[in-house]
């Protein structure tokens, strides 16, 4: 007998996808204006004792740094090893309520597998029929709903009042449901305040986006306190680095303005990116996030990205995920230089589909 008897674990793969080196990488919504300074400068001047002890068991120093931030009391907080291990933990935290989770779709790549990897299966809404009727996303009891705002790949933001009508009618003892606000630093109003005082609601944040910390592995959660513990329970101590826990302190402290800055160039950029792609007569979905989602201009998704990966600039592929469910690239907001390098490799491709330079 297999020492690995789930039939559903054994079909899972492990994640991957092409990091091999290119010029210029906007394939994965990281912060292209860098690393935030207050979180370099607390790793330049770290002490024996930034290593030398254990950290906090629940990173209290980033708690409380989230709590001054968002305004939210510290007991409704959470944190993990990068949001993906918050979020692993609140599936987690649910399993075993129903046997699914239930997932707005195209989405955030680990919605889906995160179901499996706790045992449950995932059920993929299309995203359209979502936003029509968010009950749609109830239908069968699952145990959890996963909904990300803004979505990844699509930059979209789900209205308030979708939210809203979703969370009604989950009811007191419905599923718990998931926003994802990886991106809400980009557009769109943030659900933490509500989750404070809401029973099933939790809210994901991630300090690898904005505030330009992703390989230093920190996200958090925001949740009714009797929410945050169970999260919190499944998550399992020590999961944040001394160090890490530090420097995403000093970070959303933001003394400088360093992360206001930074998402307004963002955003200013994403308005003309979004026009140098439209005057190219490509569709485009409008973004509220770091990242733009448009038509692939050869029609197919994964032969255009590896051009353009030829021509020196690495875009994600979405194959069938525009709105009209053509092929999709996604690419990531970035300081102006670099997006003209974007666009250079976008008309060289455009002009000759076929050659690579
Ligand atoms: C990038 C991203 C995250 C971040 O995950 P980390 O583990 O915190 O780096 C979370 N959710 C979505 C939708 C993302 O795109």
């Amino acid at each position: 007998m297999s020492p690995f008897p789930r039939q559903d674990y054994r079909a899972l793969t492990r994640y991957h996808f092409d990091r091999t080196p290119v010029a210029l990488d906007l394939s994965d919504n990281t912060n292209q204006w860098g690393a935030h300074p207050a979180a370099l400068e607390v790793l330049r001047t770290a002490g024996d004792d930034a290593l030398a002890r254990y950290p906090d068991l629940y990173a209290d120093e980033l708690r409380a740094a989230v709590s001054r931030r968002l305004g939210v009391p510290e007991a409704c907080v959470t944190t993990g090893c990068g949001s993906d291990d918050v979020l692993d933990s609140a599936y987690r935290s649910a399993a075993g309520a129903a046997d699914f989770v239930a997932v707005a779709t195209p989405t955030f790549s680990m919605a889906l597998p995160l179901a499996r990897m706790n045992g449950m299966e995932a059920r993929a809404t299309p995203w359209r029929a979502a936003l029509d009727d968010p009950t749609r996303l109830l239908a069968g009891g699952p145990a959890l709903v996963y909904v990300c705002r803004p979505n990844n790949p699509t930059g979209e933001v789900a209205d308030t009042a979708w939210v809203e009508a979703l969370l009604d009618a989950a009811g007191d003892d419905g599923p718990l449901v998931l926003l994802d606000e990886a991106y809400v630093d980009f557009g769109g109003d943030t659900f933490a305040g509500r989750a404070t005082a809401h029973p099933r609601l939790v809210v994901s944040r991630t300090m690898s986006k904005a505030f330009g910390l992703a390989g230093l592995r920190v996200g958090y959660a925001v949740a009714h306190p009797d929410t945050t513990l169970e999260v919190e329970k499944s998550r399992g101590p020590y999961k944040v680095a001394r160090l890490a826990a530090r420097a995403a302190a000093a970070a959303l402290d933001d003394q400088a303005g360093w992360v206001t800055r930074t998402v307004e160039a963002c955003v200013v950029n994403r308005s003309r990116v979004e026009g140098a792609l439209a005057q190219r007569g490509l569709d485009l979905v409008p973004s509220r996030a770091n990242f733009v989602l448009f038509r692939a201009p050869g029609g197919e998704a994964i032969a255009d990205a590896r051009a353009l990966r030829a021509r020196g600039v690495a875009v994600r592929p979405f194959p069938g995920d525009m709105p009209d469910g053509s092929d999709a690239l996604r690419v990531t907001v970035a300081p102006w230089p670099l997006m003209e390098r974007f666009l250079e490799a976008l008309d060289a491709h455009l002009a000759s589909p076929g050659v690579t330079g």
